[in-house]
């Protein structure tokens, strides 16, 4: 059983060096617990925030113990009554070949209605985070301008898909590649998008939103939120749902406009996808739906091998994902 390890805490990027594979016995489940042979496992930006020894709403991880995350995989060994060997099942236990927990930390999923990576993309975590942030935090109403930063990424491509299913009347994206630009026009339906490392991203959301926007689905944070603001229109809800281009500089540049919160009486909200779990059914009811008729495309970039979790994670980090970034354990 490979297992990787937190190594070391990095300041700045992080590096292969901060990570440490190690080889253990597969463990045996004590009574209520399975073993879960995982298939595929996720990795995800607020995992680097993870890697600093502060205080957030979810644990650091801690030098010289294993890394967790969400994972699928397929159980193998119970002794639970509620789970059986073969059922496939969502938990935190990734960064691992195996995981042994106590089975009501797991949650049984149906991989014959979808693959099991999708439980970690468009029907799990990132999917939920699209939906309640687009809908409950920025509060989309139909007829609505939408602008979408980390549009080609798992939460960004379901956000801006979801914006224009429920209405939009524009749903602009960003991302960080001319062939990431290309697929959110061509393949995912935004009636426009931009690349962010051309620059002048304030000029650039000027053209593409002449008349001003209405919600801004931040992922990214930093510049292209300070761009943002110029051009949201009055009364505009800002979704802040993750500030990625500051994870990794900690002297990180301040908002400097501010104060047009005030003049155009927007509204900022900060949100985490815990908050909305009582979202999931009505969330996971509607998505199956527009799966089932087409009407959403699944991004995913996959990775395969234990051994390259961590050229995912850093390749993540950077955009190597087009959608939802998963690591491939098995051979599902
Ligand atoms: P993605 O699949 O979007 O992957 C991360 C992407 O970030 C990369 O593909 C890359 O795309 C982009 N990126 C990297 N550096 C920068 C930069 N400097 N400026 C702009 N974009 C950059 O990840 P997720 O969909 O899982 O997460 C997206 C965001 O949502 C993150 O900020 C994350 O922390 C947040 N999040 C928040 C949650 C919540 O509860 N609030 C829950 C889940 C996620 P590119 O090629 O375009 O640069």
């Amino acid at each position: 059983n490979r297992v990787w390890y937190l190594a070391a805490r990095p300041t700045g990027f992080p590096s292969a060096a901060d990570f440490e594979l190690r080889e253990e016995a597969v463990p045996q489940p004590g009574p209520g617990q399975v073993v879960v042979r995982n298939d595929v496992m996720s990795v995800d930006p607020a995992m680097r925030g993870r890697m600093n020894d502060v205080p957030s709403y979810v644990a650091p991880f801690q030098l010289g113990a294993p890394l967790d995350g969400g994972a699928v995989g397929t159980v193998v060994a119970s002794q639970s009554d509620a789970v059986k060997v073969g059922d496939s099942v969502l938990h935190g236990l990734g960064w691992r070949e195996y995981a042994v927990l106590d089975a009501g930390h797991t949650r049984v999923v149906d991989t014959a209605a979808a693959p099991s990576s999708a439980y970690l993309g468009v029907l799990g975590m990132p999917g939920l985070t699209a939906y309640a942030g687009l809908l409950d935090v920025a509060r989309m109403r139909p007829e609505e301008t939408v602008f979408v930063s980390g549009a080609a990424g798992a939460v960004g491509s379901l956000a801006g898909q979801i914006a224009r299913l429920r209405g939009a009347r524009l749903v602009i994206g960003s991302a960080g590649s001319a062939e990431k630009v290309r697929y959110l026009t061509e393949e995912l339906g935004f009636d426009a998008a931009f690349n962010y490392r051309d620059g002048d991203i304030r000029g650039q959301l000027k053209r593409l939103a002449p008349d001003g926007i209405d919600v801004y689905f931040d992922n990214v944070g930093g510049e292209q939120l300070e761009a943002a603001l110029f051009r949201m229109n009055v009364h505009g809800r800002v979704a802040v749902c993750g500030a990625i281009s500051q994870y990794n500089t900690p002297d990180a540049k301040g908002i400097r406009n501010l104060s047009l919160l005030i003049s155009k009486r927007l509204t900022l909200q900060g949100f985490l996808v815990l908050d909305h779990w009582s979202r999931r059914e009505a969330f996971a009811e509607e998505m199956a739906a527009w799966l089932r008729a087409d009407r959403v495309k699944v991004a995913e970039t996959f990775v395969d091998g234990i051994d390259h979790a961590v050229d995912a994670f850093l390749g993540m980090l950077q955009g190597a994902n087009l959608g939802k970034m998963v690591v491939r354990l098995t051979g599902v």
